[in-house]
This record gives structure tokens, sequence and C-alpha cells, in this order.
């Protein structure tokens, strides 16, 4: 393993490998990856990796937008495919939410962003297989869809790897050395000390309890989302467009095979021993919601689920800043329920921030780490988190 490194970034999920690519894209080729299992092996491995760009702030609709384009043409840029699968999205909201669903969308068609508010009769046309009528409204985005997160995280890798970055795997970083505030080095688990003056810490649900060996007590929380699989029934139901429906609190999407895939719940809980698998009761809600919505699923079967934490913040939005009191440490934690689809963007501001000093593609302030004691959250416009 290296002893010395212009950056270390503790973390090989999908942010993780994304800077890493960006940094080396940027001129910072010597820069070591550090991933405590295998690239992918914590939320980002279990991302359901839907790609839409409904949001309710300008700044993650733009990242969303800018992002999707990134996706759509990975293999020409990265030279492995993203896994990227049009299927179209509908925004499916009650009636209480057709006023928040139309300043949405006007605000994501201000920043050119191809989407628009659909009829009951449109949707019939564009998606025959779903079923809206207690619906307040409907919203459309034809080019979205979703990736795949194990791609799109190890093809980030191996580019920087081309360029020659260094990715240590089984490698968890235990200590990040600071001494007269600024970061000196890492340690890793098998006693290895890396020099660095600069570190990214981008642990997803593990990065609270690193922040808080340097006594940093960031707002983080873990939250566990199930994902449930269906059996489509053969021959009815070939494929469907991608749906989140904010009326049941609820998303699915299908894969490339014959399955749909459900995303469903919020429950907070530890890091460590929660359950990986699905609840029945949890299975028996999704595969009623997702009848309601499409009802030839009635004659689906269960093949099975999983879950995974979310890491969240106070407002469901992440946390992408320099550490202030500490030269040289910055982290890219809290993405929640949606940092899979802004993650090339989120990629490519975490490192111009760390090679430049500034990222330059947006203002990422609207993320920094003070927000929370200054009062200056973001908000969304509906109470449905996940759609934040
Ligand atoms: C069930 C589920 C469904 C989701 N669906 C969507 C979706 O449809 N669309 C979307 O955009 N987003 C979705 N998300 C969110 C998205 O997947 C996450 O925001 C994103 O994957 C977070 O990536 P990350 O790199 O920050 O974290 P992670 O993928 O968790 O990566 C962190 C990595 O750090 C490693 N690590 C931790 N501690 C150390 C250490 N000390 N040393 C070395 N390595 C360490 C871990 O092993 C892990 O691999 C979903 C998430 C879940 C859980």
């Amino acid at each position: 393993m290296r002893k010395e490194a212009e950056a270390v970034i503790i973390g090989g999920g999908v942010m993780g490998c994304s800077v890493l690519y960006h940094l080396a894209r940027l001129g910072m080729r010597d820069v070591v990856l550090l991933e405590q299992d295998v690239l992918g092996s914590g939320s980002t491995g279990r991302s359901q990796a839907i790609l839409r760009m409904h949001y309710s702030n300008p700044i993650t609709a733009s990242m969303a937008w800018e992002s999707l384009k990134v996706f759509q043409d990975f293999e020409e840029e990265m030279g492995h495919p993203s896994g990227y699968v049009n299927t179209g999205y509908f925004v499916i909201v009650s009636p209480v939410d057709r006023g928040p669903m139309e300043e949405n969308v006007a605000m994501q068609r201000s920043l050119g962003i191809e989407t628009s508010v659909v009829s009951q009769e449109d949707l019939e046309e564009l998606a025959p297989m779903l079923k809206a009528d207690d619906a307040g409204g409907i919203a459309y985005e034809p080019q979205s869809g979703y990736a795949d997160p194990y791609l799109v995280t190890t093809g980030y890798a191996q580019r920087a790897k081309d360029m020659g970055a260094q990715v240590y795997m089984r490698a968890a970083a235990t200590e990040i050395n600071v001494s007269g505030g600024r970061v000196r080095s890492v340690t890793t688990a098998d006693g290895t000390t890396i020099d660095t003056p600069k570190v990214l810490i981008a642990a997803g649900p593990w990065s609270r309890q690193l922040l808080k060996k340097l006594d940093l007590d960031l707002p983080l929380e873990t939250t566990r989302h199930q994902v449930v699989m269906v059996r489509r029934p053969e021959g009815l139901l070939p494929s469907h467009p991608t749906v989140g429906d904010i009326a049941q609190e609820f998303s699915f999407r299908p894969d490339s095979t014959d399955l749909t895939l459900i995303g469903i719940g919020e429950e907070a809980v530890d890091v460590e021993g929660y359950n990986q698998g699905v609840d029945p009761a949890t299975v028996e809600e999704a595969i009623t919601k997702l009848v309601n919505r499409m009802p030839a699923m009635a004659e689906g079967y269960f093949r099975g689920g999983w879950s995974g934490l979310f890491t969240t913040t106070p407002d469901w939005h992440p946390i992408m800043d320099r550490v202030g009191t500490i030269d040289g440490l910055y982290c890219a934690v809290g993405f929640s329920g949606h940092g899979f689809k802004l993650s090339p963007m989120i990629g490519l501001c975490m490192a111009e921030l760390i090679a430049k000093g500034e990222a330059t593609t947006f203002d990422i302030t609207p993320f920094r780490m003070s927000r929370f004691q200054e009062g200056d959250l973001l908000s969304s416009r509906y109470r449905y988190n996940v759609l934040a």
C-alpha cells in the first residue's frame, strides 16, 4: 500500500469513486481510495438507482439533469457502461400536492429540463398499464429511468485507476490523524499510515462514527429503506415506466428482466445489525400499493428483496463541504434516498473543491455544513422525504 498521497478518499461507494475519477480528470492522480469491504458494498449496491429530475430546489433539479446526461453518455466518456435504461418517469400526487407539483414542474422547465404536467388521458396513452384515477396530478419526464449502481461505481474507479489513482479494498481507515489543526495522515486497519494533506470522508452510513472520532458531531441518521421484488405476470406486462408515487409514498421501477422493484419505508435504525431483509407486513403493503397503480400486478408474485440504509440529514439533503475546524478535511455525506442520481455532479463539485479550493460547476453553498446551526435548511414542497 502507498505510504503517501496527494489526497485520501475514505469510502468506495458511488460518491467516493466519482470524486476519485473527477480528481484524476482535474490532474490530481496521486490519490488513494480506501474501501473497508468491496466497491459499492454500502448504500450504493442496494440502491434502486432511479434517475429523475423532479425536485423542489433548482440546485438538485439541475444537478440531476446534468448528471442524467453523464449516465446517458457514460460509456463514451468512461469506456464502461452505466446500465442506463430509459423507462420514462411519472410523479403521481394526491390532490393536496397538485399545486406543489405544478410549481416543481414550472421550476424544472425554467431550467431547461424536459418535463410536463400530463392529464389522465395522456397517462392512458403513454402508459396504459398504470391507473391513477385517485391522483390530484401527474408529471412526466420522458428521459428518466434507472442505471446500474455497481457498473457506475466500478466504471468510475476503473477509469481513475487507468489515470494513476490507487484503490484498496478490504482496507478500512481506522484513524484520521490531525495535528496543529490540519490533516496529516490516515491509518488503516492493517496499521499502514498514509501521509496526506487532504482527506475526504465519503463513508456513507459509517461517516458519523468516523467524524465522531474527531469530535465532530454531524446531524446524520441512518434510515432503513426496503426494496421488494415482484415478478411480472408473463406476457401481460413486458415492462412499464418508473413511478414516484407521492400519493401512496412509495416508488417502483422495472429491471431488465421480468422483475419490478418497489422502494418503500423509512425506519430509523443503527448502522450495525439492522435487518437487511424485508418485513412481511411491508411486503404486503408494497404489493397492495403496486396493484393499486398497476392492476395487472395482481397476478405477479413476490420474489424476495433487501433493505439498505439512507444516511439522512434534518433536511434530507447532503453535506458537501470542507470541515472548517480542520484544514484539509472534507466531507460528502448524507445523500439519503436520492444520491445516486446526483453522483456525477457531486463527484465533479467535490473534486473541484478539493483540487481547486472551490466548486465552480455548481455553487454548493446550499449544502454547507453550517446550515443546520444557521437554521438555513433546504426545503421540500412535499412531506414525502424521499422525493425531497
Ligand atoms: C434501498 C435504497 C434505495 C435507493 N434508491 C435510490 C434511487 O432510486 N435513486 C437515487 O438516486 N438514490 C437512491 N438511493 C440513495 C443512494 O443509493 C445513496 O445516496 C448513495 O448510494 C450513497 O453513496 P455513498 O457513496 O455516499 O455511500 P455508500 O454507498 O454507503 O458508500 C460508502 C462506502 O464507504 C465504505 N466505508 C465506510 N467506512 C469506511 C472506513 N472506515 N474505511 C473505508 N471504507 C469505509 C463502506 O463500506 C461503503 O462502501 C437509495 C439508497 C438505498 C439504501
